[in-house]
């Protein structure tokens, strides 16, 4: 099993620590896991000023050694996208090394839709089409700058949005989501499907498996797992069940990422 996508205490939201999280993933049986710690440029963004690359760098270099043999471990990071930023993300990862880069979008047109509040104003500005057919154009412009490795959690929009709005459905935005996994596929990267929604109000994966099944049958290839974990009982959330719904729908396995280059992972048990 694999767990590609866990904050740990180098995340301002997160208290984790990251040896805890290599020992809980041990014992649950994982095979691999990557540390996607918060990228925030945006000023207003909780996280802005938080991250320190050489800190994870060498922690996560000190862990590699520490669990090897045991539990390969991916140096992750996970950015927030913002068109407006796309220049100022390039220069930062210019001199970086990573194995992953989750591209997420956390913010549209300023309001933060992955937290209620900003949630709630962001539906209380926009009418709804807007608003949704907003988040799905940075979602596109996110796919198609080329920058990532990954779309982090598609549709997260729905964690708090279906608190204040009816839900949409695939089809009632069939065109611009066509458009985003057109894109991911084109571009060759690849598409997360995050399981935090499982314990949200949406109850379905970020993005729900009707996505992930069109994305597949539009040719899509690649697919990454994480449960976005922040707390203990997160780590490698509902990764199994999610495993074996991907592999009934017919895939052989999921993407793993070694300094960005693709490796192809099947598990005997997927
Ligand atoms: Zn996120
Ligand atoms: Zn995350």
């Amino acid at each position: 099993m694999i767990d590609y996508h866990i904050h740990t205490i180098f995340s301002c939201d997160s208290h984790l620590k990251p040896e805890m999280v290599c020992n809980r993933a041990i014992e649950r049986d994982f095979y691999e896991i990557a540390f996607t710690e918060h990228l925030d440029l945006d000023p207003q963004d909780d996280g802005y000023g938080y991250y320190n690359y050489d800190d994870i760098t060498e922690k996560i270099s000190e862990l590699k050694s520490q669990y090897n043999g045991r539990l390969k471990i991916k140096k992750g990071v996970e950015i927030t996208y913002q068109k407006e930023r796309e220049d100022e993300i390039r220069r930062f990862l210019n001199d970086k090394d990573y194995d992953f880069i989750i591209g997420s979008v956390h913010l549209v047109n300023n309001f933060d839709v992955s937290h209620d509040e900003g949630t709630a104003e962001f539906f209380k500005q926009l009418d709804r089409e807007r608003a949704f057919l907003s988040y799905f154009e940075v979602t596109f412009d996110l796919v198609n700058s080329g920058i990532f490795d990954c779309l982090g959690h598609f549709e997260m929009i729905r964690r708090y949005a279906l608190k204040y709005i009816a839900d949409y459905s695939y089809e009632e935005f069939k065109k611009p989501i066509d458009e985003i996994l057109e894109t991911i596929k084109k571009k060759r990267i690849a598409l997360e499907v995050n399981t935090s929604g499982l314990r949200h109000l949406p109850k379905e994966t970020y993005p729900r498996m009707e996505i992930v099944r069109r994305f597949l049958n539009l040719g899509g290839k690649y697919l990454t797992i994480g449960s976005d974990a922040h707390l203990p009982e997160h780590i490698g959330y509902r990764i199994p069940e999610t495993m074996k719904l991907l592999k009934n729908m017919g895939i052989e396995g999921i993407t793993l990422f070694n300094k960005g280059e693709k490796i192809s992972y099947k598990e005997k048990d997927v």
